[in-house]
């Protein structure tokens, strides 16, 4: 069996109101449609990664509440190592309340509850773990401190880091450089790279910066024009697949998913970058963020279609 995929990472409950017009401050609207789906990134990557085949082991914090053991079923379900999958006391899981209006405009707010919880001492425990890692996975919605963490852990026992740089907001700059891989959207390569990033060539300066600075290599998701991927000799674009988007929620989780099996598996650049976007686009062809994400199957016959 591969090494481990080792996400670290959020665990969210979402709710969600869609509605033919956002209320103004005050304003009750009546008649909205509800929909509970379960998300946060790290959650969302982790599931990604398990369908696409990878050997997934998941560390995360969730609180009491409801939904909570739902949750760990489905995690279950999906065969992912949930050993260090740690239950809180006295807190809820991490909830995402969403409203939706009818030109896809939307209020959003997020109570991070027990992902907050997730702290370098629980990294600590989880140790064990970190001994079956061939990568660790991250995203941005645990404590910076507990990311310094793992990044540190990681760089001692040689296991590369992917680090999804989302969302984007601040961060001790002196850990870029001890990232492997970085994972970024063009809003995410801006921030990172303190530039501007309009279009592919500004994301181009972007990762070079971002590669200057000693990170190995830098992917740059662009929605329907595809991704590529930067080292300090090259890059490999690849266009996106053709496809009838319905949801794009989470494209770039299915995407980080995928590609960290592609790459477990040591797919070469190209064809890990097409591994991952042909997961990512048959996740947008279908409604919420766990639900959408394809299995191996999936991927393989959609691949052998499209190629
Ligand atoms: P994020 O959700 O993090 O902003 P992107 O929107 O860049 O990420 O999407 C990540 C990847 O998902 C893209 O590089 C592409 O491969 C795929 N993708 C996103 N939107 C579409 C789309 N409309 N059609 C096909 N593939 C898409």
């Amino acid at each position: 069996m591969n090494k481990k995929i080792v996400v670290i990472g959020s665990s969210n409950v979402d709710l969600i109101m869609k509605m033919d017009h956002l209320p103004e401050k005050g304003e009750t609207v009546t008649n909205a449609d509800f929909f509970q789906v379960y998300g946060g990134k790290g959650a969302n990557q982790a599931v990604a990664a398990a369908r696409a085949g990878g050997n997934v082991a998941f560390v995360s914090s969730v609180g009491e509440d409801a939904y909570t053991p739902q949750m760990l079923k489905n995690y279950k379900n999906d065969s992912i190592d949930t050993r260090f999958v740690f239950e809180e006391a006295g807190i809820a899981s991490g909830h995402a309340l969403i409203m939706i209006g009818d030109q896809g405009d939307n209020y959003l707010s997020v109570a991070p509850g027990a992902n907050y919880k997730l702290t370098p001492e629980r990294v600590d425990q989880a140790l064990p773990v970190f001994e079956e890692a061939g990568i660790i996975v991250m995203q941005y919605e645990i404590p910076e401190e507990t990311i310094k963490h793992v990044i540190d852990l990681a760089n001692t026992r040689n296991i590369p880091v992917l680090m999804n740089f989302a969302p984007a907001r601040q961060f001790d700059f002196s850990y870029i450089p001890k990232i492997d891989i970085l994972v970024l959207n063009e809003v995410e390569a801006g921030f990172l790279a303190e530039m501007k990033v309009k279009n592919e060539q500004d994301a181009e300066q972007a990762a070079i910066k971002l590669i200057e600075q000693g990170v190995e290599k830098v992917i740059i998701t662009l929605g329907a024009q595809g991704a590529f991927v930067r080292s300090k000799n090259e890059k490999i674009a690849v266009p996106a697949f053709k496809v009838n988007a319905v949801d794009t929620t989470a494209a770039g989780d299915t995407f980080c998913g995928a590609y960290a099996v592609a790459n477990a598996e040591g797919m070469i650049s190209r064809v890990a970058l097409q591994f991952a976007s042909a997961a990512a686009a048959l996740s947008v062809t279908k409604m919420g963020a766990q639900p959408s994400a394809p299995t191996r199957t999936e991927i393989e016959d959609f691949l052998k279609q499209s190629l």
